[in-house]
């Protein structure tokens, strides 16, 4: 096993050389995100499947996003296989992603054995990805008054970390959980106590718990920025707690983005809230709905009611604009047949080469 992993980096190591080179040959800011992709990635997957081209490494032969320094990428399905998320980011030519690690509508999945771990450590390298992280399970609520629920939502999540730190993740993601029939102060409590247990539970993981603003539906925790600061301020290990960003949850919870006053407010609140510091992430996504309508629904990149000139001044701002972006929008194809995930990646790709 070694020497194949030995093998495989000293391949790795000679081929992102060649990326290397290759980007600096490539003129900067010549990206036009209207413009259809140069080649399409997937019909040359297809063309390889069907044994032409074997002998060519992927890797390294066409450049990665235009991001240079921050990671970018998508959170990518893991049907068939863990891998298969990191063949999807390697087609869009993502330097992120994002992964459930099992299904996120259950509370425990199947172990993952050994082999696919391994697996997916070499394909994030072998892919070149910089930026890895898994969503927890949609039913985890740390804040929850019913101790059953409570106490299910711990081991729930401590096996998230677990199967994170085993796959070497940055991160899990996680809504902070919502109060219910009781207090939004006695649930963030409960919230703090949760976080501690799982991360006694878990002691010595490098894995991040990453808390993601939310749009504040129904009870939901999270959606004020001082709400998240209050969990960090009292969490007993806070070097292993970040904050990961949703500018559609943000947007919808009323943090407004239009560049100038508006965003400068924006990115006040959440300096005094929670740190600007302790953001390492910012799931990237349009909003269906209106600023404030406290309402949950992704809207693809300048197709919903953050606009995209919006969208582009909050994640470009150079208080932000070191962070790894995300995309968590709708896997659909637009009227030509494009891959909306290619159409959104390639918007953001394009903040870059615009001048604000
Ligand atoms: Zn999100
Ligand atoms: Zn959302």
């Amino acid at each position: 096993m070694w020497a194949y992993l030995m093998d495989k980096i000293t391949q790795l190591s000679g081929s992102h050389r060649y990326y290397r080179h290759f980007e600096r040959k490539t003129p900067k800011n010549s990206f036009d995100p209207y413009k259809p992709f140069f080649r399409n990635i997937r019909q040359d997957r297809k063309n390889n499947q069907m044994g032409q081209d074997h002998s060519q490494p992927k890797v390294g032969k066409f450049p990665k996003l235009a991001n240079a320094t921050r990671p970018l990428g998508a959170h990518h399905s893991v049907a068939g296989g863990l891998i298969n998320a990191v063949t999807l980011a390697k087609d869009y030519r993502s330097t992120a992603l994002q992964i459930f690690t099992k299904n996120a509508n259950q509370w425990l999945g199947k172990a993952i054995s050994d082999t696919d771990a391994t697996r997916f450590r070499l394909g994030v390298v072998e892919a070149e990805l910089r930026f890895v992280v898994s969503h927890d399970s949609y039913l985890i609520n740390l804040g929850s008054a019913k101790e059953d629920l409570f106490a299910k939502s711990v081991d729930a999540f401590v096996d998230e970390l677990q199967r994170a730190e085993l796959l070497d993740l940055f991160g899990v993601v996680t809504h902070p959980g919502a109060h219910l029939e009781s207090t939004p102060e006695e649930a963030l409590l409960r919230v703090v106590k949760g976080l501690n247990t799982a991360h006694k539970n878990t002691q010595g993981f490098k894995v991040k718990t990453l808390i993601e603003t939310t749009a504040g539906q129904g009870t939901s925790l999270g959606w004020r920025a001082e709400q998240i600061g209050w969990i960090l301020d009292r969490v007993d290990q806070p070097e292993r707690v970040g904050v990961c960003l949703d500018t559609c949850h943000l947007f919808a919870a009323g943090y407004a983005m239009s560049p100038g006053e508006e965003l400068e407010s924006t990115i006040d609140l959440m300096a005094q809230g929670f740190g600007l510091k302790n953001i390492k992430l910012i799931h990237t996504n349009d909003s269906k709905k209106p600023l404030g309508s406290r309402v949950d629904r992704h809207a693809h990149i300048g197709q919903g009611c953050i606009g995209i000139e919006s969208l582009r001044a909050f994640v470009m701002h150079p208080k932000l604009a070191h962070l790894p972006l995300i995309l968590e929008t709708p896997k659909e194809k637009n009227e030509a047949g494009e891959e909306m995930d290619d159409v959104n990646l390639r918007l953001i790709e394009g903040f870059q080469s615009h001048q604000l």
